[in-house]
């Protein structure tokens, strides 16, 4: 989608101090009792009370540490005793910790949370889920590779996508290139308006993102200037919740009132200028033919509307797909997964009348209730609630059923993906937010360490894109309503001169007499009256990239009572935009605990990733190294793979314990342990419960329990419990 705002505004929102959190725990899986190391959780409002009273301690700390600062000079100065100036240096050293005390807590939990990162994104670089690309050569910023696991949780997230949305509704899937034509990107209007603001360190040359600067400063001084006046906490709150409204000169300004200078070498920055975001590239060997790698897979579905809508029987409603690859060039990216320079994106387009927004599988979603966070609610400074979508729908707080449907549908693939629904919720873009033409926007965003991310884009955008798309091009982008009998309606008539048109452009007539037949009533109108006022008119052709001069003598423009057999319209188009990459960051930091060895000395990490995303569904030990046991694991290896189960055979002799807890950090829900040549023992990762299976039967419970076709909970009650000392290790 097309917008900074809406793009800079993902992680802006969701730092900024301004907008009310909801509290969250990082939960436990409800049937499994465990030790959770990291609770991470915050209540806006008590957070902002227990600031402001942290804020007075930290001032008068503040003042204890300079009194006592002064009386240890002045103990010096005066020549006291040695242990006198000791024992003062000490109370300064008391204060001055308490003071530190008192900021880490003003921090809000932020150390908290960085420990708890830390601990996931270790276990995801040690085991491979991603590793920063080109790590020999010391990487480069905003580039990662998915290392094993990661690649194959990141294929199942997106054969779920497939499943979830591409086949439930039948939708067309495309695969368009990455590079991209300038036209394209012309049209669709980021070639001119996809950019940030940058700043530059006027002696270094390094870089930075303008908005970046202004809130690290406001949050910076919120949360370690002890001094800071009630008036002054207000303006720093209201620049950080109004900071996407600011033009490149007002943020300019603020930043040369705060004195806010490069970060790291204190020297005067530039002006912000705007960035254009995209990879330029050209296409071809001359160097003539500009273009761009795509920053986002939609336009290639709006440019080959016409052949879908022909596809599909010429019918409306009906959804284009598409899954690729995406490149912002990121002037600094920062948190890891989350702001990346290529990332891969899943996007859908849905075009539907604009008169006729339902959507026939509506009631399926309608019952579901989840957190919303409407536009209302943001500005009177209200936490997001719980609110059902039938009720969001039909208060028109949410503007169609088929933006409500999709929102309710988004809501279902994240949690059956594994994304804990309490740290889910739908925000509306404000309206300073939205583009104009946008009739409503929601985004899905999912709260992390680093605060709430917009993860799933879900707008409105109206009749814009393909509208976009059929002035620059000069194809008409429109679906037609046949109507079962002819209807009377008033209608303007353009009827270009043909004869005309063809003795003053020669060649160029067709395109002339195209652009003229395909311009919007207002235009026409326009036109109309600038003739009969001026008798000519400049006229913009863009297929001829020039302006042409039209003459009274070469149109007749008219309104005239005309029987339609059907009505021609530009469609609009619901877009729901997946980043699957900040998905799949934040999946992570909610299934991830620790829980402590059997002997207590140490913890353990574990994913408890579903079964529909784990990397590896099952492994298969042989309890000891014993040529029995192996041939037993082969056996069920074999059956596992005809079953299609993904898998992985460990037989080493490593003790039990040892290996489990390396398959619960890759979060394997399954572990098959071979400890006799007629049954085996299933173990299940998070309860770590284990039942006994016949040899022949393995494969097969297995495979219905991590396709979802039978509970843990039924195995449980229908085989064998087994217990042993080793599988708690
Ligand atoms: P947008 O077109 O800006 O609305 O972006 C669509 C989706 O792409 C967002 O909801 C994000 O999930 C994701 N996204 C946008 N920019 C980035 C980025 N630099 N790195 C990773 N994901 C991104």
């Amino acid at each position: 989608m097309l917008q900074r705002l809406v793009r800079v505004r993902a992680i802006a929102v969701a730092i900024s101090s301004s907008s009310p959190k909801i509290s969250s725990p990082y939960s436990i899986p409800p049937t499994f009792t465990r030790t959770l190391t990291f609770t991470l959780s915050r209540l806006s409002s008590t957070m902002a009370s227990t600031d402001d009273s942290l804020r007075k301690s930290l001032a008068d700390k503040h003042a204890a540490v300079e009194a006592q600062g002064n009386t240890v000079r002045a103990l010096k100065a005066a020549g006291a005793p040695k242990p006198e100036i000791d024992a003062a240096i000490e109370a300064l050293n008391a204060l001055k910790l308490e003071k530190a005390s008192i900021e880490r807590s003003l921090l809000g939990g932020s150390e908290t949370r960085e420990a708890f990162r830390q601990a996931v994104v270790n276990t995801l670089e040690r085991r491979l889920f991603y590793i920063p690309s080109f790590k020999i050569y010391r990487g480069v910023a905003g580039l990662f590779d998915y290392g094993p696991p990661g690649c194959a949780v990141k294929s199942n997230v997106l054969s779920f996508w497939r499943q979830h949305f591409v086949l439930e509704e039948n939708m067309l899937e495309v695969d368009c290139p990455c590079v991209t034509p300038e036209i394209v990107l012309k049209a669709s209007g980021h070639v001119d308006k996809f950019t940030d603001l940058m700043m530059k360190d006027e002696k270094t040359g390094t870089c930075y993102r303008a908005d970046h600067l202004l809130k690290d400063f406001c949050n910076e001084k919120l949360q370690r200037d002890p001094t800071l006046s009630s008036y002054k906490i207000a303006e720093l709150k209201h620049v950080l919740a109004t900071l996407d409204d600011l033009s490149a000169e007002e943020l300019g300004a603020k930043i040369r009132d705060y004195g806010i200078v490069a970060p790291e070498t204190k020297n005067a920055l530039s002006d912000p200028y705007p960035f254009n975001l995209m990879f330029q590239t050209s296409i071809g060997p001359s160097g003539l033919s500009p273009g761009f790698m795509r920053p986002e897979t939609a336009q290639g579905i709006f440019v080959n509307f016409k052949d879908l809508y022909y596809y599909n029987g010429n019918k409306l409603p009906f959804a284009a797909a598409q899954i690729g690859q995406a490149f912002r060039n990121e002037i600094s990216p920062r948190q890891g997964l989350l702001r990346v320079r290529e990332f891969t994106l899943a996007e859908i387009e849905h075009f539907v009348d604009p008169q006729d927004k339902s959507h026939p599988k509506y009631a399926e979603v309608a019952d579901l209730e989840f957190l919303m966070f409407p536009r209302e609610q943001q500005m009177s400074g209200q936490s997001a609630k719980r609110i059902l979508l039938r009720d969001a729908v039909s208060k028109g707080i949410v503007n169609n059923e088929t933006l409500g449907y999709f929102i309710g549908r988004v809501y279902l693939f994240l949690t059956r993906l594994g994304i804990d629904s309490g740290r889910l919720r739908f925000r509306q873009h404000l309206a300073n937010e939205m583009a104009h033409y946008a009739a409503d926007c929601w985004d899905a965003e999912i709260e992390c360490s680093y605060g709430w991310i917009e993860c799933v884009g879900i707008a409105d955008r109206s009749a814009y894109d393909l509208r976009a798309h059929s002035d620059k091009s000069g194809v008409p982008l429109v679906a037609h309503e046949k109507f079962s009998e002819p209807k009377e309606v008033e209608k303007l008539v353009i009827t270009p001169v043909k004869k005309e048109l063809g003795l003053a452009f020669k060649g160029n007539q067709r395109m002339v007499v195209e652009a003229l037949e395909a311009m919007p009533e207002k235009e026409a109108l326009d036109m109309k009256a600038a003739l009969e006022s001026k008798g000519e008119v400049e006229f913009q052709v863009c297929t001829l990239e020039k302006n042409v001069t039209i003459k009274k003598t070469m149109v007749t423009i008219q309104k005239e009572i005309k029987k339609e057999h059907q009505r021609v319209f530009t469609p609009s188009v619901i877009e729901p935009s997946f980043g699957i990459g900040r998905i799949i960051y934040c999946l992570f930091e909610h299934t991830f605990y620790t829980r402590p060895s059997k002997a207590g000395d140490e913890q353990l990490n574990v994913f408890s990733f579903p079964s529909l995303v784990a990397p590896i569904k099952c492994t298969v030990f042989p309890l000891v190294q014993n040529q029995k046991y192996e041939e037993v694991a082969k056996l069920i290896s074999k059956s596992l793979t005809a079953a299609g189960i993904s898998h992985k055979i460990d037989t080493t002799g490593t003790s039990i314990g040892k290996r489990y807890a390396r398959t619960d950090e890759l979060g394997v829900p399954f572990a098959i342990t071979v400890d006799s040549t007629s049954s085996v023992t299933i173990r299940e990762r998070d309860s770590k419960d284990q039942v006994r299976v016949d040899v022949e039967k393995a494969a097969t419970v297995v495979k219905e329990v991590t396709e979802g076709h039978r509970t843990w909970e039924d195995v449980w009650l229908n085989f064998p419990h087994h217990s042993s000392t080793s599988a708690d290790d």
